[in-house]
């Protein structure tokens, strides 16, 4: 063999073996916290994985602490192993370092999704609030911050004067949604409106509201026990160097078999993890008349 043959498999494997790593390198790390809320987080949480590990974007690990009323303070979660986690926890707050070492992650330029009742979580957890910038419960009021929504013309109102609770739903039901950023990442390509399926509709959130990109809201009607507002159920918020998205979408494990929460919760986390959204609007992605499922994913 002369030199420069071997040179040259020399070069080519070396070639093949850095195309590999940068292969493998190429799915985003997402990590699930579960362990404590008031939802089915034993059916979510599995089916968030599928839903994140499907599009071939993400390698997903979950982290669940000791349930309710037990001690959680030696839980703990690696956050420098992530892009992006994604909160299916409404619990007990966390021991003071793992809490400093998320804030620290987030400032860094890490990423957060909450999903749903994420939102309701840690009321008394400043730098938490800031992150997903409106919440619900937890005995949220006047004193938690505003009340955010969208007038008739798809202008941000804050209402930081009216007094009230926070957090609240009528009946589920499939509620039209309409896309308020339609140039974000996360929701370029989609309908400006469309059809999700039966749900809870997020109403009266409360929050230090800084910094907010409302991305989709649902107009409540009376008729639904509604605030007769258009209510913001998705946003995003900076956080330092950190991208924050608070998607208050898909109460239980059917209303995740819904094609437009599937995709929402794909894109919000490759959007919070990098800034950026590869993953494309599939074709039966819903109009505004009826819903779409996609139930054989999870079988
Ligand atoms: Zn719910």
């Amino acid at each position: 063999m002369t030199r420069v043959f071997k040179f040259a498999i020399s070069f080519a494997v070396l070639f093949a073996c850095l195309a590999t790593t940068a292969f493998a390198q190429e799915k985003l790390r997402a990590v699930i916290i579960d362990g404590q809320n008031n939802h089915d987080w034993k059916n979510t949480t599995p089916r968030l994985v599928k839903i994140l590990e499907s599009c071939g974007r993400f390698e997903v690990d979950v982290a669940t602490t000791p349930p309710q009323g037990e001690d959680v303070s030696g839980f703990t979660v690696d956050f420098s192993k992530y892009d992006v986690v994604v909160m299916n926890y409404n619990g007990a707050r966390w021991n003071p370092e793992l809490e400093k070492a998320f804030v620290k992650y987030i400032v860094d330029g890490g990423g957060l999704v909450s999903y749903h009742a994420g939102n309701n979580a840690f009321t008394d957890w400043p730098a938490y609030n800031e992150m997903i910038a409106l919440g619900g419960w937890g005995g949220r009021n006047h004193d938690s911050g505003p009340y955010l929504y969208l007038d008739n013309d798809g202008n941000v109102v804050i209402d930081a004067v009216q007094e009230g609770p926070s957090g609240d739903h009528g009946p589920q039901w499939a509620f039209p949604i309409d896309v308020r950023a339609p140039e974000h990442p996360i929701m370029k390509g989609l309908p400006l409106r469309f059809r999700h399926c039966q749900d809870e509709l997020y109403q009266y959130q409360r929050g230090p509201a800084h910094n907010v990109t409302v991305l989709a809201s649902a107009f409540a009607p009376q008729d639904k026990r509604g605030s007769n507002r258009n209510e913001p159920l998705i946003l995003t918020v900076p956080y330092g160097k950190g991208r924050c998205v608070n998607n208050m979408l898909a109460h239980g494990p059917e209303s995740l078999t819904a094609v437009d929460s599937i995709l929402l919760l794909q894109r919000c986390a490759e959007w919070a993890a990098t800034g950026e959204v590869t993953i494309p609007v599939p074709d039966n992605f819903p109009g505004e008349d009826d819903p779409v499922f996609n139930e054989s994913l999870f079988k």
